[in-house]
Parts: C-alpha cells; structure tokens; sequence
C-alpha cells in the first residue's frame, strides 16, 4: 500500500514533471529531426541517469544512494531541471527514511555502489530530453496486484529499435490512450551517433517489456501490477534502447552490422552513474517470455563491459 507521505510526495513531483512538460513542449521541441541529430547541449551536465531510479518503495536519502559520485554533484541546468523529478530530492527527509523496507531479494546479494573515473570524465556524450507522452508510461508500484511489497533491486534491460531512432522518438511522443497495444517506450534511446536521448524519467516506470522474467543471483523475478497482463520486469527496469542500424531497419534479423563505438561509449557513459551491478544489466532478449523478442541482436557484451569497466569502478568503502 503506498503511505500517504509517498501521495503527497508523487503529486508534488507530478506538478513538477507537468511543468517541465509544458516547458519542453512549449518551447523546445527535442523530437524534431535538427534537434535530435543537432543537440547544442552537449556542456551541460545531464543528472539524469540509471542512478535516478526511484521507487515508490524505495525510502533511502539521497546521500545513501550514490555516494561518491561526481556528476551528482555538479550543479543540474535549471532548464532541464531534472532534479526535482527525483522524489527523494523534491521532499525533505523523514522520519520513515531512517528505516526502508528490506526483502529477501536485497538481503541475499551485498549492495556495492561504485565510482566514475578519470576516463569517464572525458567522455561527455551530447544529450536531448525528449518526453514520451505521458500514455506511454506509468508509475512504478510499492505493492504487486496481491498487495505483496515490492523491492526488487533495478535492472538495466538492454533494447535495439526497429527503425531509426527519431522513428521511435515520434512513436514515444504519441498520445496512445486509446490503444493500450502501443503504449510503449524506452528510458532512454542512444543514437548511431551517440546522441543521449531521455524519454521517461527514471523514477517512472517504462513499458519496455512484456511478458518478462529476469532470471538473477536473486532466482527469477518478476512483478504483476495488472491483473489482466502477465507479469514483467518493468516495475524495476531501467530501460536503455540502441538505435539499430540502418541495415536492419524494419527487417526481422537475427544479426546485422552492430552498434557504433559512440553508441558504446554512450550506453557505458550512462551506465557507469548508476550503482547497478554487472550481473544486473541484461536484455530484452534475456528477459523476454513471450517468445518473439530477440533484441538488442549483434550486440557485443564483451566490449560494452570493456569500455564500461573504464568508465566505473567499485567504491572502496
Ligand atoms: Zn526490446
């Protein structure tokens, strides 16, 4: 059941997200097709990231959440105003903070948190925020269908589009109310170009996934917060889609020419702010139980790993 400091919590938040919203809208329209291959916001710092997730259940302060990390710490550009999305960070502390919730399924696998590097540092993608239209998304929950709570730690589920990224962009941006089939999206889209593009903001719940299962250290996963659907990951999914090459657009493969170094680059950039460990970074592919989801295809885990182990490191506490 959500407590009612988390109602007043999510209504001021909402008020927020509407503003900035209203803002993006009335003024910068990031989906058209100069400004997604053009961003001129490549020197401000983005705090969006996999490091964001909040969850309904999720009380911990800001400070315990990602200590130690840098880009955190800079100061966010008022224009995005992406910090007070953030629950935590939009409320003052609470006496309920002092004591989360645990699960068995936070208990079994030690919590590390980790740190940017040098190299990391120098790699600084540009970015655009690109709303998905509020159809396309939802709340994450504190509770399944059976009022059972809910605390899995988050994932990072790994996608491929099936056209061009602005092609999906414009499929986010659409108001999808009316058909619940193609209500869909991503957290966050990177382009062939590296381009960093944010659709749902992180503490939201994407519908990247269907029917889905993350199979873990923690033994399979997965919640129900709609009766009439299966089960999926999405409740504590972040999700991450990688703009497919050309050679593949609207073609049902099963491998094709793979991802740029940029496209790497950036997915490990934006990985490496978050505390989600290894382990916990899959694939729709991985996830997926439906039988028809093989994406992200050609995608080399080796090399993401490689430059993303460059990129973080585990913090020595
Ligand atoms: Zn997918």
């Amino acid at each position: 059941m959500r407590d009612s400091a988390w109602i007043t919590r999510m209504l001021a938040i909402s008020l927020v997200v509407l503003g900035v919203i209203v803002f993006f809208i009335g003024s910068k329209d990031v989906s058209s097709s100069d400004k997604l291959g053009n961003s001129d916001s490549s020197s401000e710092q983005s705090a969006w990231s996999p490091a964001k997730v909040q969850y309904q259940s999720d009380l911990k302060p800001p400070a315990a959440q990602a200590p130690n990390k840098p880009v955190n710490n800079q100061a966010p550009q008022a224009s995005l105003a992406p910090v007070p999305t953030t629950p935590a960070a939009a409320t003052p502390p609470q006496t309920a903070q002092t004591a989360p919730k645990k699960t068995p399924a936070s208990k079994k696998v030690p919590k590390r948190t980790f740190t940017t590097t040098y190299r990391f540092k120098s790699y600084t993608p540009k970015y655009v925020v690109a709303w998905a239209d509020p159809s396309n998304y939802g709340d994450r929950f504190a509770t399944d269908v059976y009022g059972t709570p809910i605390n899995n730690p988050p994932i990072i589920v790994l996608h491929e589009t099936t056209n061009s990224a602005q092609s999906a962009v414009n499929t986010f941006r659409s108001n999808n109310s009316q058909d619940e089939n193609r209500q869909v999206s991503y957290h966050t889209l990177i382009a062939r170009n590296g381009l960093v593009v944010y659709l749902v903001p992180p503490d939201k719940r994407a519908f990247g996934a269907g029917n889905s299962v993350f199979d873990g250290l923690n033994g399979p996963e997965t919640v129900q917060t709609n009766p009439t659907l299966k089960p999926s990951v999405n409740n504590f999914a972040y999700h991450v889609s990688l703009e497919t090459p050309p050679d593949a657009w609207d073609k049902n493969v099963s491998s094709h020419s793979g991802y740029t170094d940029e496209q790497y680059n950036s997915l490990a950039w934006l990985v490496a702010q978050s505390d989600v460990p290894d382990e916990r970074i899959t694939t729709h592919r991985a996830v997926d139980r439906s039988g028809q989801r093989i994406d992200p295809v050609s995608f080399d885990f080796d090399k993401f790993y490689s430059i993303l182990h460059s990129f973080r490191e585990i913090a020595i506490n």
